[in-house]
This record gives structure tokens, C-alpha cells and sequence, in this order.
């Protein structure tokens, strides 16, 4: 027989409560106003300059993602959420939305003979150690052109990053990276010298790096060991392996930026993380988030279209990480005040005749006054009660009707913010008064 403590554990067991999984997180109703916030600015700017929005499925077949990242790559090796459907196909969590942007424009004939200026919004998925700004379900939001090989496109995607870093206030806070990584033929021959190089340097390296020697040498260049950086200085250099065409493509790009005012640092280093990058790459770094820097990472990836068994066409674009901005608007104390104000207008009503006429004029306002919030106090109580969570609402103005007011075809108007008095007026002119007050 199960002793009663046995039992007990069963049922604890049972009716354990389930939390979510680890790095994945709710985005709570207090919190979702500044993201709302966030991403009208960031469509806004999509719009001022004619992108337009596609959306992906949030799964794809694995292969899409190790054919156009790259099996020697930290998203491909480690971080994929990988696994089997009911059907025994490898399927994958969209670990990021270039690879699956391209599939979309590809399989709907969108690259045929012209150009695509695209954007897309949504959660991205990687297993990695949870920390500051690294979730394991992320939000990026991405562009993506296909269709133009020059760099004054590469140019219009950094000048309208830019653009929102200056709406949102945080320009300051952000510095441009910038590197080319040139073309697949300079990207080769460099690598055979870069790995050559390091072989001799085998020892000094980090246990990464070493790694990477045989996987994908590019990489030891990024590495954040010290030791290895510092041996990095002797290395070959790689921009004078690079083709006149990227040569020229960089110098381009350079001036275009320079035109428009943008401030960049080379850095010969950033090779970004993925395989597909060819002539420009670039990321937006803070120094306010800790080790989790990078807000805006892009580049171009001329080579990946014909990968993924498209004709060969030229691609360009940028993914930002969502939850490192949000991040950062807090850290430097720019969430708008006005976003904490959900409600405008409190109805109280006492009794039931009023609480229909109440819900009647409730209506009326959503009506006529479609701008204004209007919260319907529901579940009676008393009028103290009432005013109470009136107040705590946030609104600017409780509209009461009780028996008097109802009886004289009235509402009192309660600004429950600053100094104004409370005013009684007739039904028909409350819409009129309101929007005086809102
Ligand atoms: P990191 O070097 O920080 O791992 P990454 O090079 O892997 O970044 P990208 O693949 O370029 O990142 O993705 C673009 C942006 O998405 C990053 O700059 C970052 O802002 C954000 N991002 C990437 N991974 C995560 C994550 N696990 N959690 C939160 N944001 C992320
Ligand atoms: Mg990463």
C-alpha cells in the first residue's frame, strides 16, 4: 500500500505547476507597450523607404539552413533546434530569417527579373547559454534586396539603420563596424595562407580557434581570446588579397556613407558568424549591454541564391536583435513616459439603469472618438470602489453616471489628473467635452 506520504508526493508531482522552457520568455502586458512602440518605428522607417513585408514559417527543412549558413558554423554545429517530424523529416526552428527569405522569394519566382526590397518580423530560434540579451527564442526584425549588385544599396540599408537609431535616441550609443569580406576567390586564397599561418601558431591559439583552424579559419580572426588576437597581428592581410572588384565596391560604399554623414570604423576582423557574407559586412555594437554588444548585424551574400538552386542573384540585407534594443531603450531611460498610460477614459456607474445608459454612452465615444481608450468598469461595487480603480487605471478622466445624473440625462465628467474641476454636463455634449480634456 502506498504510504500517505508517497501519495502526497504523487500528487504534488501531479499538480506541479509548468513553467516555460529555459531562455524562452512571455513578453508581459507591462511590457508590451514599449515593444509595440518599438516595432511602429521600425515599420515606419520600412515604409519611408518602400519595403515591403514578407511573412515565413517559423519552421523549415534543416537542410535549408546547413546549405546556406554553413555546417562549420557556431548556428549549425550547436545552436539549431533540430528534430524529427511525426512524418521522420529533419525539420528546424528558424534560427534566423535570411535563409528562409531567400527559399520564400526563390520558390515564389519573386528574384525573376526584379528587384525585391523586403522586410520580415518574428521569433528566431538558437540553443545557446541564456544571459543577458541571449534568449534562446529571440526576436529579430531583418531586410532583405535581392536583385542589385551595388554598393549603394548596401549603402541604403546602413543609412536607414541609422535613420532609426536617430528616432529611437540612441544614436550615440551605437557605432558602425564595417568590413569585405571580398569575393569567394579572395576569400580562398587568403584562407589557404590564413591556415598555413595559424598551423605554425598552433599552441598559441585558443582551444576554439584551434578548432576552427580546420572548420572555418575566418573565424579565428573574430575570436575574443586575447592571446590570439594578439597573435593575429602577425597574420597575413587579408585586404591585400582582395579583388578590384570589392576593392572598388568598398571604396563606394565608403563615400556614400561618408556622403551621408555616417560615422564607421574598419574593422578588418568582423567576419560575422555565417558562411554566406561575400564584399560588405557590418554590425551596430554598444558598449552599454555588456558582452552581448551586437544590435544590427548584415552584409551581402551574392553566392547564396545560386546555393539554394536559384539563379544566381545578388542579395544584401540586416537583422536586428529586438530584445538587445528594447534593452538598451531602458538602459538609457528613453521608454517613452506616455507608453504606461493604457486607458483614457474610467466609466463608473451606480445601479443598474445607469450601468446600461453608462454602457450605451460607452459605446458612443468608441464611435465618435475612435482615438480614445475607454475602459467600462464591469462587476458593480461601491462608488468608492469604483473611483478607486478609476485611479489606478491611469485614465485622465472618470465619466460617472449615477441615479441624479441619470434622472437629468447627465454625466459628470471627474478629470482624476492635474487640477481641472469636475463638471456635470448633458449626455449629448460629453463627446464634445472630452475631446476638449483628451
Ligand atoms: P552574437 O555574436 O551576439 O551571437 P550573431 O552574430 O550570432 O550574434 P546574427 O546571427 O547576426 O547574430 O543575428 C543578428 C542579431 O540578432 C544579433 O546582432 C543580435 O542582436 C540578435 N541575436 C542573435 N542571437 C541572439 C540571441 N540568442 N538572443 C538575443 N538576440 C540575439
Ligand atoms: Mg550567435
Amino acid at each position: 500500500m502506498a504510504s500517505v506520504v508517497q501519495k502526497e508526493n504523487l500528487r504534488s508531482q501531479q499538480l506541479a505547476k509548468i513553467k516555460a522552457i529555459r531562455g524562452m520568455y512571455d513578453i508581459l502586458p507591462e511590457q508590451t507597450p514599449l515593444w509595440q512602440y518599438f516595432e511602429a518605428q521600425v515599420k515606419s522607417i520600412f515604409d519611408q523607404y518602400g519595403y515591403a513585408e514578407i511573412r515565413m514559417p517559423m519552421v523549415e527543412r534543416t537542410e535549408l539552413f546547413c546549405r546556406s549558413i554553413g555546417e562549420a558554423t557556431d548556428v549549425v554545429e550547436k545552436e539549431m533546434y533540430t528534430f524529427a517530424d511525426r512524418n521522420d523529416e529533419s525539420m528546424t526552428l528558424r534560427p534566423e530569417g535570411t535563409a528562409s527569405c531567400v527559399r520564400a522569394a526563390e520558390e515564389h519566382g519573386l528574384t525573376y527579373n526584379q528587384v525585391q526590397r523586403l522586410w520580415y518580423h518574428g521569433p528566431m530560434f538558437r540553443y545557446e547559454r541564456p544571459q543577458k540579451g541571449r534568449q534562446r527564442q529571440f526576436h529579430q526584425f531583418g531586410a532583405e534586396v535581392y536583385g542589385l549588385d551595388g554598393p549603394d544599396v548596401d549603402a541604403e540599408l546602413i543609412i536607414m539603420t541609422a535613420r532609426l537609431w536617430q528616432k529611437l535616441g540612441i544614436a550615440d550609443a551605437v557605432t558602425l563596424q564595417l568590413n569585405t569580406l571580398g569575393s569567394s576567390a579572395a576569400r580562398a586564397a587568403y584562407r589557404q595562407d590564413l591556415v598555413a599561418f595559424l598551423e605554425q601558431h598552433m599552441d598559441a591559439l585558443d582551444a576554439d580557434s584551434q578548432r576552427r583552424v580546420a572548420t572555418n579559419p575566418l573565424r579565428v580572426l573574430d575570436s575574443k581570446d586575447p592571446n590570439t588576437q594578439a597573435l593575429l597581428d602577425g597574420a597575413p592581410d587579408f585586404y591585400s588579397y582582395l579583388d578590384d572588384d570589392s576593392r572598388q565596391h568598398f571604396a563606394r560604399l565608403r563615400s556614400l556613407l561618408d556622403g551621408a554623414g555616417i560615422a564607421y570604423e574598419i574593422n578588418p576582423r568582423l567576419v560575422r558568424g555565417l558562411d554566406y557574407y561575400c564584399k560588405t559586412v557590418f554590425e551596430w555594437v554598444t558598449d552599454k549591454l555588456g558582452a552581448q554588444g551586437t544590435v544590427c548585424g548584415g552584409g551581402r551574400y551574392d553566392g547564396m541564391i545560386e546555393q539554394l538552386g536559384g539563379k544566381p542573384t545578388p542579395g544584401v540585407g540586416w537583422a536586428m536583435g529586438v530584445e538587445r534594443l528594447i534593452l538598451l531603450l531602458q538602459e538609457l531611460d528613453l521608454v517613452p513616459a506616455e507608453l504606461s498610460q493604457r486607458v483614457d477614459v474610467y466609466m463608473v456607474h451606480m445601479g443598474d439603469a445607469a450601468a446600461a445608459a453608462s454602457m450605451m454612452l460607452a459605446e458612443q465615444l468608441r464611435d465618435r472618438l475612435p482615438g480614445i481608450r475607454v475602459l467600462w468598469h464591469c462587476g458593480g461595487g461601491s462608488f468608492k470602489n469604483q473611483m478607486k480603480k478609476a485611479d489606478k487605471s491611469g485614465a485622465s478622466v472618470a465619466l460617472i453616471i449615477g441615479d441624479d445624473e441619470l434622472q437629468q440625462g447627465r454625466a459628470q465628467i471627474k478629470p482624476l489628473r492635474g487640477q481641472t474641476e469636475a463638471m456635470t454636463v448633458d449626455a449629448a455634449a460629453v463627446v464634445e467635452q472630452l475631446s476638449k480634456l483628451i
